[in-house]
């Protein structure tokens, strides 16, 4: 390819995956601990002057715009403890070709955010809550704020976040009294509610297959309580491959996107919900998505074992097309799936808070 040739490269894996999806770990530091994320104590951060400066995030997503980027969520670690996250989304937004930032956060310093977040041209909000029970959550959590993550839930939408999305981590033992309050709280509000499987990226290796309460089992309790559920295709529907453009293609129960929950609606109308099964149907195949550690590091996969440090480039004057190159060269190497349900998989050493949810 012609190196000059810039505007018509684009992030494709030797599976045909096209990626125009970036997610941005903006600092691994969190207010909390949940148990499958972060030790309890005693975490080891990275130095501050490795974070990447908001300045270079946006060098980097304006190179990756060249590339097909049009998407970027903002995660970490919680992003929310970075101070005036506002000014990153701010600058985000004005980059041409991004048509869509989110924001992946516990909630807790989300009242006092929400406006200014909103205001600086953030699009979507997903609050992660695993609990409505405020016991259970300080299970997970280890910590205190569940009242705070309720106001940050209220005022999200007061500034005008529609639909609000909670991300629910289910854990076998620990939250399955938790799904019919949820599934409540989808028919009885505008929340959607967002089931994820529990995956191996604890920092104790606590994971076990037998943890891992499966989405099949969640759509179970839930229909056994409210009625039947059925799929919806979410907006963005269209799977691009390389050279080839596939609509509502159906992979088993899952009607596949782009996105990683497969959303159903109860057969009454009444309520939305969403099932992450990254554990029992991996949704590799139409995975769109790469990573940015908050150290400066591409990673084309959740359970990579093999990372791309462009910090260094960053911080020594290289050229933007020494970062595009590293950056396709890093979507090149992807592999096929992450392969948790094989004998050969092995748990990243990095875990949930440094990668980057
Ligand atoms: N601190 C923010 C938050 O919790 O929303 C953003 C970062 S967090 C790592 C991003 C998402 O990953 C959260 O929804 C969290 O629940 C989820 N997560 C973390 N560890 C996980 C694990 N081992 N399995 C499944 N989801 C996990
Ligand atoms: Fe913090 Fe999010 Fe990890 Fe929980 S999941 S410890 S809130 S980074």
């Amino acid at each position: 390819m012609n190196s000059g040739d810039v505007s018509t490269r684009r992030l494709i894996d030797s599976f045909g995956r096209v990626h125009n999806n970036l997610r941005i770990s903006v600092t691994d530091r969190c207010n909390i601990r949940c148990f499958y994320c972060m030790p309890a104590d005693n975490v080891e951060f990275m130095p501050k002057e490795n974070l990447l400066s908001f300045e270079e995030i946006e060098r980097v997503v304006r190179i990756g715009t060249t590339l097909g980027i049009d998407r970027v969520r903002l995660t970490g670690g919680e992003p929310l403890v970075r101070r005036d996250l506002h000014v990153l989304v701010r600058k985000l937004a004005a980059i041409p070709g991004i048509i869509d930032i989110g924001l992946t956060t516990n909630g807790i310093l989300l009242e006092e955010q929400a406006q200014e977040l909103r205001d600086a041209g953030l699009k979507r909000l997903n609050i992660s809550l695993d609990a409505l029970d405020p016991e259970i959550f300080r299970k997970v959590t280890r910590r205190e704020g569940y009242e705070r993550v309720l106001a940050g839930i209220q005022a999200a939408r007061d500034v005008g976040f529609s639909p609000i999305k909670l991300n629910a981590v289910s854990v076998r033992g620990l939250t399955e009294d938790q799904i019919i309050p949820f599934g409540k709280l989808a028919r009885e509000t505008d929340t959607v509610v967002r089931f994820i499987e529990f995956m191996p990226l604890d920092a104790d290796s606590q994971w076990q297959r037998d943890k891992v309460l499966f989405a099949h089992e969640i759509m179970a309790r839930l229909e056994a309580e409210f009625g039947a559920l059925r799929a919806i295709d979410s907006p963005v529907s269209t799977i691009v491959h390389a050279g080839a453009t596939t609509t509502s293609l159906l992979a088993q129960a899952h009607v596949a996107t782009h996105a990683p929950a497969q959303d159903y609606e109860f057969a009454d109308g009444k309520g939305r919900i969403g099932l992450i099964a990254s554990v029992s149907q991996p949704f590799c195949s139409s995975c769109n998505r790469f990573r940015l550690t908050a150290d400066g590091r591409l990673r084309n996969c959740l359970f990579s074992h093999d990372e791309t440090d462009i910090k260094q480039f960053l911080r020594s004057d290289s050229a933007d097309e020494l970062i595009a190159q590293a950056m396709l060269s890093s979507i090149a190497a992807k592999k096929e799936g992450h392969e948790i349900n094989t004998a050969r998989f092995i748990q990243p050493d990095r875990p949930m808070y440094s990668i980057g949810g």
